[in-house]
């Protein structure tokens, strides 16, 4: 058996870094958080991870907690997330999501680290012709987000073959759900995701929901996206880092989706069918930076790693999301 590094999660007390540190601990890994607390909460930790409350841009933070915690291997979920944001605010994504990863790669060369996953996104692939996008997709981002991100895996590739260390840039299409369990979710307020946006709504948080644009060219007109539920995004993760640990030479880019989408409205109608009740809607102009479909081609993920998804269900994942929502309503 290999040898289990301890793993530094950044951005470990957010939403999908979370669900990532319950994988860990599940199958046994040593973890550690470090995280801001701009979004996350450190009441999403189990009480026995270590939390530390700074910035991955903090060089002798990051030194102590590599030498402390005798760290291993980083994931690193820790950025900004929200497309339309980063066309209003576009040095924010470029500060939060490039110019800060490049300080905590350095970070983690100065000490050694010899392995790296990286929370990427289909935005990186801009508006393919392509119906499904497999890894060799050409990059052409269409919104800062997407290249903020674009930057920081071109930075990584080039730190591992300066460096030698391996990485694996996991790109996320539109992840939602929450811990079957229920014992994390997304919790930031000011939710501008779909499903979010949509549990809210049917637990009366918010008065409708918006449907951004009905002229793309898709089936019924909006937008058409891949939705992973949390908990089989945050096994990729443990699968991707095992492939790292057991083949300390090779580095990997990996799709994860499902390899189907659902259009806006599809999603809206799955809302109104797990709640038993219909929510508002309302027809709104497109959003800035939205391209029309984003579908994964997750066949390179499931033939490197073995991953099987356990969630893929749209109902399953909206019905995991709003069971987060409720409790959330109850706090
Ligand atoms: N969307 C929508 N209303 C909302 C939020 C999102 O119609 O309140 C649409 C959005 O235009 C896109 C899809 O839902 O077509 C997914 O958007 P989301 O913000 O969830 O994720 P993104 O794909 O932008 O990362």
């Amino acid at each position: 058996m290999t040898d289990r590094p301890a793993v530094l999660v950044t951005g470990g007390a957010g939403y999908i870094g979370s669900h990532a540190v319950l994988a860990l601990k599940d199958a046994g890994w040593k973890v550690a958080v470090i995280d801001n607390l701009s979004t996350g909460f450190a009441w999403a930790l189990p009480e026995d991870v270590p939390l530390y409350e700074g910035d991955i841009a903090d060089t002798k933070l990051l030194a102590r907690i590599f030498a402390e915690q005798s760290i291993g291997a980083i994931m690193h979920f820790a950025g900004s997330i929200v497309v339309p944001e980063s066309v209003e605010n576009p040095l924010k994504y470029y500060d939060n999501n490039t110019g800060k990863s490049r300080s905590l790669i350095a970070a983690a060369v100065a000490a050694g680290i010899p392995h790296f996953i990286f929370s990427s996104t289909a935005a990186t692939y801009g508006t393919p012709d392509a119906r499904l996008m497999s890894e060799d997709t050409p990059t052409v981002p269409i919104n800062p987000y997407g290249w903020s991100k674009l930057m920081t895996e071109r930075m990584l590739a080039d730190a591992a073959a300066a460096h030698g260390f391996n990485f694996c840039v996991l790109r996320y299409f539109n992840v939602a759900g929450a811990d079957p369990q229920a014992r994390t979710g997304q919790s930031t307020e000011g939710a501008t995701h779909l499903i979010k946006v949509a549990c809210e709504a049917a637990t009366g948080k918010r008065a409708s929901v918006g449907i951004f644009g009905n002229d793309f060219d898709t089936q019924d007109g909006t937008g058409v996206r891949d939705y992973i539920h949390v908990s089989d995004l945050a096994n990729a993760h443990l699968l991707a880092l095992e492939a790292l640990v057991a083949q300390p030479s090779r580095s990997l880019t990996m799709n994860c989706g499902y390899g189907r989408g659902f259009s806006v409205r599809e999603v809206l109608d799955a809302v109104d069918r797990v709640t038993n009740h219909t929510i508002k809607r309302v027809q709104m102009p497109r959003r800035a930076g939205d391209p029309a479909e984003l579908v994964a081609d997750s066949s390179r993920l499931r033939e490197v790693t073995g991953w099987q998804p356990a969630h893929d269900d749209l109902d399953t994942i909206i019905a995991h999301a709003l069971q987060w929502e409720r409790k959330l309503c109850a706090r």
